[in-house]
């Protein structure tokens, strides 16, 4: 089985989808990654879902990668008497500590290190930005705001500070504990919500040490701030756009989107474009034409992935919504323009001896006739800079076991195989032929170009590059080559 797109599409999965039948028509439709969404659903549901996917994964023979989001610090307000309270535009409201069931003039707002980090004139956004509260007075309890935007504020609404860097730790207790929980189930990506600071990425990953790849959601002004820092100490990025269009004007989203996708290639690290990309198709079995475009649009920047949040969660047509980001990314990806921008957005070669490889890899399969290129790459390094190059001949990574493989169901392009030990690279010449002929990229009178690191087993170290007939697979040699 093979994809026959570049672009990968991630699933969120929820109430709406979380039977076998469902998340297998998932896959079947294009998913290539399944996140669980810690912020809803208790831990049985996402060990349920978790258990589905891996069944699937075995039914189909494809690594297919699961993606743990974290639900991070956010912040909510208490409750209300009524369950909620209209407030209007120019009328005071008080945030404070205080448990006692809030009305028109107060609410608790439950977080004292929040009220130590405002000052007058500081922002607080509620309910996805649709109130808005401007700080007069505060102290170490309390909050005295005005109401810029009013609007419905009810039961434990969200708050977003988007002017401060909170004084929070990046994971809260929930999530340590999430963590712990998912590390052990076995998920391939996690999640961090509200990254602030690098210090944040590195606090998750001394947790999971190394059981999980590390993502970092951008959605705070101060990550965009400090993206290229967190970039470098992450695995990969998420333009998380639900949350940066609250705490940042919505119109500076597309922009730092374009910069984030394009400075992620350039480190060889996946991003993912994420939120309202069908979000009519939560209710509608068709989207709107500015929702094929966003998708379209994301596709020709060269996102790694775009995903679905409560489409494919929560919404009545999750199976459709996969199939239509699907059909938009074969579309996209056989236009001559989507090729020109890719290829005019490659940078050059970088100095490593594994970037002139897989330059040279691409540069020889787009001048000849090759069917594929076949990377051998343990840590997946490898495999992440032959992506990079978004080459147009399809990218076969072979790697040693599944934690690798369904890290890379995530990258662009990377149809993943699992191969056994190797010893001699004329083992990997054979296991590059035989997968490019069993998943259909190659014909037996076909080449390919074969990538590996000899001696086998030292990460990073690619350093042969040959153009292998197809029909190599029938030869079985002992011989060194
Ligand atoms: P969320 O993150 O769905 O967990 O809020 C994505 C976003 O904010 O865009
Ligand atoms: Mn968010």
């Amino acid at each position: 089985m093979r994809r026959l797109r570049n672009v990968k599409i991630v699933a969120t999965l929820g109430p709406a989808s979380s039977d076998h039948k469902t998340i297998r028509a998932l896959f079947d439709a294009g998913a290539d990654v399944f996140r669980l969404n810690m912020s809803h659903g208790s831990h049985e549901e996402i060990a349920k879902r978790h258990k589905i996917i891996r069944t699937v994964e075995a039914e189909t023979g494809r690594p297919i990668g699961i993606l743990a989001d974290l639900q991070g610090p956010k912040l909510r307000v208490g409750v209300f008497a009524k369950g909620a309270e209209d407030l209007e535009a120019g009328q005071t409201f008080r945030l404070d500590l205080d448990d006692a069931e809030g009305d028109a003039s107060r609410v608790q707002l439950p977080h004292p290190e929040i009220f130590a980090a405002l000052e007058p004139g500081s922002h607080l956004l509620v309910n996805d930005g649709k109130i808005r509260l401007v700080v007069d007075r505060c102290d170490t309890s309390h909050a005295s705001c005005t109401v810029q935007v009013g609007g419905t504020i009810s039961n434990r609404k969200g708050v977003n500070v988007p002017d401060v860097v909170l004084p929070l730790a990046a994971l809260s207790e929930k999530d340590r504990s999430d963590l712990e929980y998912v590390c052990e189930l076995g998920v391939d990506w996690l999640a961090l919500s509200f990254v602030q600071r690098p210090k944040d990425v590195w606090e998750a990953r001394e947790l999971a040490n190394g059981r999980a790849a590390i993502m970092s959601k951008i959605e705070k002004p101060a990550a965009v701030k400090e993206f290229d820092e967190i970039l470098k100490v992450s695995d990969g990025i998420m333009v998380a756009r639900g949350d940066l269009g609250v705490e940042l004007p919505v119109q500076n989203v597309p922009p730092i989107q374009k910069r984030l996708v394009r400075k992620a290639r350039t480190a060889a690290k996946p991003v993912i474009v994420a939120t309202q990309m069908m979000e009519s198709m939560i209710e509608s079995p068709i989207p709107t034409r500015a929702e094929v475009s966003d998708v379209a649009a994301a596709i020709y920047e060269g996102a790694d992935a775009v995903m679905l949040s409560a489409e494919s969660a929560a919404g009545d047509y999750p199976v459709e919504a996969v199939a239509t980001m699907n059909a938009v990314a074969i579309e996209v990806e056989s236009d001559p323009t989507y090729r020109e921008v890719i290829d005019a957005s490659r940078g050059g070669p970088k100095d490593t001896v594994a970037d002139g490889i897989v330059s040279a890899a691409r540069e020889i399969a787009e001048t000849t006739d090759i069917k594929a290129i076949c990377c051998f790459s343990q840590s997946g390094t490898t495999a992440r800079l032959v992506a990079r190059e978004r080459p147009r001949v399809p990218i076969i990574a072979m790697t040693h076991g599944d934690p690798a493989a369904r890290r890379l169901a995530l990258i662009w392009g990377l149809h993943c195989v699992i191969t056994g030990e190797l010893e001699r690279f004329k083992q990997a010449v054979v296991n590059a032929a035989r997968a490019a002929l069993a998943d259909g990229f190659a014909e037996e009178t076909d080449h390919i170009v074969v990538t590996a690191g000899v001696p086998f087993n030292v990460p990073g170290s690619t350093n042969i590059l040959r153009v292998a007939p197809c029909a190599e697979r029938l030869i079985f040699s002992t011989e060194g080559d």
